[in-house]
This record gives structure tokens, C-alpha cells and sequence, in this order.
């Protein structure tokens, strides 16, 4: 099978979703280059406000018609239309269910849907004031998942567990998840580790996650912000009211302990699975 190789310069949400769209087709090898260490560093990351979904009430044709009226005469309607049709669609394929971003929604579990700006339906969602951020981390950690796909490992993972909540909640499931993916990623790819071990358990007050080695071992406090992935741990946990400590050192192996308060969980429900 002939490949095709393709590189794409930056990994905002415009450089991360090309990638995701295109990597459909296996022939294709793409590498992302960027400016930062860490992939996540970028303008998406630090947008605030919201982005456009197809609201209730909603239409292509509605969408076309209030970013050409905002636009006062300089919008590309050829633009603008492919925007209104192909934006909203998107937004659910790749965002959604390829990258898994959570936005807000009501108990009932239905899209908080914002009506903002110039727009005359309510199609905005949101992550909090944290979209942007939300948005980075799905599609850092969409692309990590293709690329671990393609890499068959030689190295046991173990998996065990104690007592853990039956039930948790979305964003709580995901957030563990992602740590464990995002710490498996860097234990696979830089440790050179013999044996990687993963435990969750729960106290009556916190959910406990451990992803431990016995690799080469790093500095940590040097490692934060050069493209490991800490950092999203952290804007993740965070999110959650969660912390996390890593125990290492040149030579001796790593151990991330990840808690996350129940309290904020579902405390009431604590039984083996
Ligand atoms: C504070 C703030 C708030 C915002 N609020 C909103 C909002 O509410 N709603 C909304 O829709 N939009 C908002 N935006 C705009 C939105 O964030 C951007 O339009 C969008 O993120 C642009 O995405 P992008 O992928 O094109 O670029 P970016 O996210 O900027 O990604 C650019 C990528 O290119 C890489 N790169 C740059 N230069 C080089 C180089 N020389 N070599 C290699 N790689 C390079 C970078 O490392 C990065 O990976 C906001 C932006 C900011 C800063």
C-alpha cells in the first residue's frame, strides 16, 4: 500500500481537526509540527467564549443569513455558506464524538444552548469559560488515541481495583480516562519501562487513580509544560477538583497519584464492580 505523507503546521483546533478528518484514510502518514513543546499551546486553548452548534429552532439558511448581515458587506457568501452548512455537523462528528468534549448541559442532560453577539438563535456552547481549553484537550487526546492505535506496545499493563463508585459522573469518567491514557502515553513512549501498573480505588472521601513503572524516571518539576502532557492532567483534575502527584526520579521509576474528592462525586453508592 503506497502512503501518502503529509504534514500539517499547527495543532489549534484548525491543524488537530485536519488531522483527525484526514487520518480516515490509513495510507496517509501525518506528522503536526508546532510552535510549542506542548501541542496543546495554542489560541484555541485560550479561548473563553463559545462556539456556533445548531441550536433548537435552528437552520443552515439562519446561520448564513445572521454571519453575512454581521459581516456588513465583506463576507465571502461562498464562505459564509460553508460555514452555516458543514460548521454545526462538524462540531458534532469531530468535537463530540471523536474527541469527546463535554459542553455545558442542563441536568436533564439536554445542550445548554447561549444567544450571543449578533447571532438571532440560540446555538452557542459553551465548556464553562473554558471552551477553548475543553476543545484543546479532546483533540490532543483524540490524536494521542490514533497514534497509540498504530503502535503496538511491548510492554505488560496491568489493571486493578478495589472498591469504586458504581456511577460517575460524565465529566469525572473522562477526566479519568484521559489521565490514564495521557500518563500510559508517556510511560510507553519515554520510560522505558518493563512493567506499567494501573489502580483505582476510592476511600469514603476520594477516588484514588495510581499509574506506576519502573522505568527510567524524570525530574517532574522540569518536565511541567515541556509537552508531556501535565499540564492538561492538571487543567483536567482541576476541573474535577482533583490533584495529582508524580513520584520519580532519574533512574528509578514513576508513580502518578491521581485523587479526586468524592465528595463532589457520588458518595452515597460505593460498591465493588
Ligand atoms: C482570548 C481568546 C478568546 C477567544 N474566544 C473565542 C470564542 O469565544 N469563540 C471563538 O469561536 N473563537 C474565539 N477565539 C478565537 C479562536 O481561539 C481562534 O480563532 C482559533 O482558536 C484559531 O484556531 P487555529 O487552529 O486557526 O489557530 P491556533 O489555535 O492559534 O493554532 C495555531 C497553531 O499553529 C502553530 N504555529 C504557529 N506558528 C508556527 C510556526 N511558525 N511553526 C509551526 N507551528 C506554528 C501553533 O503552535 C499552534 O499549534 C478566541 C481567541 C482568544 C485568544
Amino acid at each position: 500500500m503506497d502512503t501518502i505523507e503529509v504534514l500539517i503546521i499547527g495543532c489549534g483546533i484548525a491543524g488537530a481537526t485536519t488531522a483527525l478528518r484526514l487520518a480516515r484514510n490509513p495510507r496517509r502518514q501525518i506528522t503536526i509540527i508546532t510552535r510549542a513543546p506542548d501541542p496543546h499551546e495554542s489560541n484555541t486553548r485560550y479561548a473563553q467564549g463559545g462556539i456556533i452548534g445548531r441550536g433548537p429552532e435552528d437552520t443552515s439558511e439562519l446561520l448564513f443569513e445572521d454571519i453575512v448581515a454581521a459581516g456588513a458587506g465583506v463576507t465571502s457568501p461562498e464562505a459564509a455558506r460553508i460555514l452555516a452548512d458543514e460548521g454545526p455537523p462538524l462540531l458534532n462528528k469531530v468535537l463530540e464524538q471523536t474527541a469527546g468534549v463535554v459542553f455545558d448541559q442542563h441536568d436533564d442532560g439536554t445542550p445548554v444552548w447561549g444567544q450571543e453577539a449578533a447571532h438571532s438563535r440560540r446555538r452557542i456552547l459553551h465548556v464553562g469559560d473554558a471552551t477553548g481549553r475543553a476543545i484543546m484537550i479532546g483533540l490532543v487526546a483524540a490524536l494521542r488515541d490514533l497514534q497509540r492505535e498504530l503502535t503496538q506496545p511491548d510492554v505488560p499493563i496491568t489493571f486493578t481495583y478495589d472498591e469504586v463508585p458504581k456511577t460517575l459522573p460524565p465529566d469525572v469518567t473522562l477526566c479519568v480516562f484521559r489521565v490514564v491514557q495521557e500518563a500510559l502515553h508517556n510511560a510507553l513512549k519515554y520510560s522505558h519501562a518493563r512493567a506499567i501498573r494501573v489502580h483505582l480505588g476510592s476511600s469514603a472521601k476520594e477516588l484514588t487513580l495510581t499509574i506506576s513503572d519502573d522505568g527510567v524516571g524524570f525530574d517532574a518539576n522540569a518536565a511541567m509544560g515541556k509537552g508531556l502532557g501535565l499540564i492538561s492532567i492538571a487543567e483536567r483534575l482541576e476541573a474535577v477538583g482533583g490533584t495529582f502527584q508524580i513520584r520519580s526520579q532519574p533512574g528509578a521509576g514513576t508513580a502518578l497519584e491521581v485523587r479526586v474528592p468524592l465528595s463532589i462525586v457520588n458518595n452515597t453508592d460505593i460498591a465493588a464492580v
